[in-house]
């Protein structure tokens, strides 16, 4: 085995999904003979243990309210005005896109703000 095999199958021998025990046996002698490669390995395996120990990333406790003001038209910071002129409403499913501006005069039914 050369090391660019041993690079380019190392996370699925890592992994456990190299079964074969002559396959395993290539890459158990490959390391026994590559410093580098033994390197590498060794590396990869602690990187993958220290971040399973890390804690669990959370998101903060604003996170979502943050999220939804700055994604969902309908979670707007701020209440929309007749002042506000006009307005853009983009609905975006998988690669298509479709933009409508609607001017805010134009949306007010018997006094309210109307869609
Ligand atoms: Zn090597």
């Amino acid at each position: 085995m050369l090391c660019k095999e041993f690079l380019e199958r190392h996370t699925e021998f890592r992994d456990g999904l190299i079964t074969f025990s002559r396959e395993l046996h290539r890459f158990a002698r490959h390391m026994a003979h590559c410093t580098t490669c033994r390197r590498y390995d060794a590396t990869i395996r602690e990187a993958v243990q220290a971040l399973h120990a890390a804690s669990p990333i959370a998101p903060s406790r604003d996170f979502r309210q943050r999220l939804d003001a700055r994604h969902l038209p309908e979670n707007l910071a701020e209440p929309l005005l007749v002042e506000d002129r006009d307005v853009e409403v983009i609905v975006q499913l998988g690669q298509l896109e479709a933009r409508k501006k609607f001017n805010l005069k134009d949306m007010v039914y018997k006094g309210k703000l109307e869609l």
